[in-house]
Parts: C-alpha cells; sequence; structure tokens
C-alpha cells in the first residue's frame, strides 16, 4: 500500500524509534490520546538512547540521532492505566535514513529524499513504500526494508 503525502512523523528517544520500526516494541506508551490513523513515520530524536528497552533487550550501540527510521501504521490507541497505549503494526525501516530536525506532537515533514540503494545518489519520495526510479544511475530502489 503506497502512503500519500501529506504524512506525519512523531519524534521518539532514539531507541525507542529502532524499537518500534524493528518490531520490537508494537506499542508506543504516552500520556496524550492520539486521533490519527496510518501511516506514522519514526524520527529518532537528539538524545542519548538507553542501552536497554524495557523488556531487557539490548540496544544496538551507535544508533542514529535525527533522523526518520521508518515507517509504521498506526492502527489504534485504546486507554490504559496511566495514559495512552499507541498501538503500530507493519513497521518498516528505511534503506537510508532521512536526516531532518524533530518536533513535538504529531508534525508534518516539509520534503523527503532517501539515498539510491546503488549509487547513493538523493531521490525525492513521495510513495514510501512503492520502488522508485533512481534519477542519476536508472535503477529501482525501494526506500524501505
Ligand atoms: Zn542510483
Amino acid at each position: 500500500m503506497p502512503i500519500t503525502m501529506p504524512i506525519r512523523a512523531v519524534t521518539l528517544s532514539p531507541h525507542c524509534a529502532w524499537a518500534i520500526v524493528t518490531g520490537h516494541k508494537p506499542e508506543e506508551h504516552r500520556l496524550r490520546r492520539i486521533h490519527h490513523r496510518g501511516a506514522l513515520l519514526i524520527h529518532a530524536g537528539c538524545k542519548a538512547p538507553d542501552p536497554f528497552l524495557a523488556d531487557g533487550t539490548p540496544v544496538p550501540p551507535n544508533l542514529p540521532r535525527g533522523v526518520i527510521l521508518g515507517v509504521a501504521e498506526l492502527m489504534d490507541c485504546v486507554e490504559r492505566e496511566r495514559g495512552f497505549a499507541w498501538i503500530m503494526t507493519n513497521p518498516r525501516r528505511f534503506v537510508s535514513p532521512i536526516t531532518c530536525p524533530g518536533n513535538l506532537g504529531l508534525w508534518v515533514p516539509r520534503e523527503m529524499t532517501v539515498s539510491c540503494a546503488r549509487c547513493y545518489a538523493a531521490q525525492p519520495v513521495d510513495a514510501l513504500t512503492e520502488p522508485f526510479t533512481c534519477q542519476r544511475c536508472g535503477r529501482t530502489n525501494s526506500a524501505v526494508l
């Protein structure tokens, strides 16, 4: 399913962003309810990551920060004892993280580019889950792993 623009993004701690795009963490616990449904870009903020997830899973060293790491589908938001759980499915990690500043709440990235997997030329993307043709080398790439 292609992702259409405008798309929303959320900035999380680098270890939380990594856990979501790699499927380690299907829920994000927040104080606020969220009404958005569908594709949500997962941005890793600039804070130092924790070395372990809450369940004890070790976090890889040198996680990228200040980048959009990937995308997930926000399916539901359910009330929990303290706050809300954002239920996310179908996480996908980008072939190359997209460098951009983060923000508070849900935000809309202005313009996104990914790198061609073969020649590393920056390519504009508007449908992240569909293959794109590189404007420099002409090969077909996918933005997501
Ligand atoms: Zn290329």
